[in-house]
């Protein structure tokens, strides 16, 4: 691992642009910062934040997103008492999280710093002017030279208002945060060309271009026992953060200083190309932070016109619309045979929308005695995916 071998320009590109990053965000996962029996690992965490200190030290700043609070929730009362008092999730979170935060707490405090916490659900970001809220106070904890240590609310967290696991919520708060880099640790080096645990063909791969992580995402599963992630969701999260022009990559939350070593710009882990055109300002936030409540269904035409992106959407092109939403919410396009082209927010409540749904603006002007509005999703308000 530490031989150098040639990198090919896009790759040195992407490693000095870590080497750079001033904002960093990075995220480890339960599985890598946890023993077995769910107690966290002592040195791993010690190694995290001797690292994050030596990154702070360099002059950058640093937001952590740590897992561990359901696995510290465990290792605390033991499995057999989990078990026992049927204590789900939600509740192990509530009591592993403040552990969590007190070893980090000791961890930081040994360079003396101070350590902040922020909980967070799916809907906090969503919402834009929480989101704004969160921006901002992220950044004023910066600026004062705290670290912001950030998991998902899971006490409160129902289904609906879930990221889905913290991978997805780390690429968020890099989206938050305005970070320069995302680092995502596990308990491998990197991404491999298959599972490198069953396969002993399984390679390394340095770096992904931004065209071919759709397919890397589609070949990667695992998950573990204790996180809810898995390389695919790693992937995910990189496209994510890529899609605003965050540079990504997945490094070892196991191997001493790896996470120093990447951001230093050495050739350890996978890092992830972002595409060449990076999303803006409200549509950057829809790409990120909202999800779809409903969903318009294309014909052929208005699939082409919208893919081929700078169109609106108008309600001619729609043949159906399903789901609930409100005007403003977020809805995903689709093509005819059922693929998500886009998303956007909606100029009209679904049950309007499935009234217009096919109509030109003369027929719609007829149908409420005026025009409520014009696109179904105004091309402002619309990412294509
Ligand atoms: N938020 C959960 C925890 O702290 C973990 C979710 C995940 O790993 O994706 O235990």
């Amino acid at each position: 691992m530490g031989q150098r071998r040639a990198m090919t320009k896009q790759e040195s590109d992407l490693r000095r642009q870590l080497g750079a990053a001033r904002r960093v965000v990075v995220k480890i996962g339960s599985q890598a910062l946890c023993q077995p029996d769910g107690r966290l690992d002592s040195r791993t965490v010690a190694g995290l934040c001797q690292d994050l200190n030596a990154l702070i030290d360099q002059g950058r700043q640093v937001v952590l997103v740590s897992s561990g609070a359901v696995a510290s929730g465990t290792g605390e009362l033991g499995a057999q008492i989990v078990a026992q008092l049927e204590l789900g999730k939600q509740a192990l979170a509530a009591i592993g999280q403040p552990l969590l935060m007190a070893r980090y707490r000791q961890e930081f405090a040994i360079a003396h710093r101070h350590v902040a916490q922020i909980l967070l659900t799916h809907g906090d970001l969503a919402d834009r002017s929480r989101f704004l809220h969160a921006r901002r106070v992220m950044g004023e904890l910066l600026a004062a030279g705290v670290v912001p240590i950030i998991n998902e609310n899971d006490t409160v967290a129902v289904e609906e208002l879930k990221f889905g696991d913290n991978d997805q919520l780390a690429a968020q708060v890099a989206h938050v945060v305005e970070a320069d880099a995302l680092v995502l640790l596990t308990e491998v080096e990197g991404l491999f060309s298959a599972n490198p645990h069953t396969d002993a063909s399984a390679r390394l791969l340095p770096w992904v271009g931004a065209s071919d992580q759709v397919a890397v995402a589609a070949a990667q599963t695992a998950t573990s026992a204790f996180g809810t992630g898995g390389m695919r969701s790693k992937v995910l999260a990189a496209q994510k953060a890529g899609a605003v022009g965050i540079v990504s990559a997945i490094g070892s939350g196991k191997s001493p200083q790896a996470l120093l070593r990447l951001l230093n710009g050495e050739q350890v882990g996978t890092v992830f190309a972002p595409p060449a055109r990076k999303l803006q300002g409200k549509r950057s936030w829809i790409a990120t932070s909202v999800r779809g409540r409903g969903s318009l269904h294309l014909d052929n035409g208005a699939a082409l016109a919208i893919s081929g992106g700078g169109k609106s959407l108008l309600p001619a092109g729609v043949v159906q619309v399903t789901g609930h939403f409100e005007i403003g919410d977020a809805v995903d396009l689709l093509d005819p045979e059922g693929k998500v082209i886009a998303k956007g927010l909606v100029r009209y409540a679904s049950a309007d929308a499935a009234s217009v749904c096919g109509l030109r603006s003369e027929q719609i002007v007829q149908l409420f005695g005026w025009l409520p509005a014009g696109e179904l999703v105004h091309r402002d308000d619309l990412v294509v995916l």
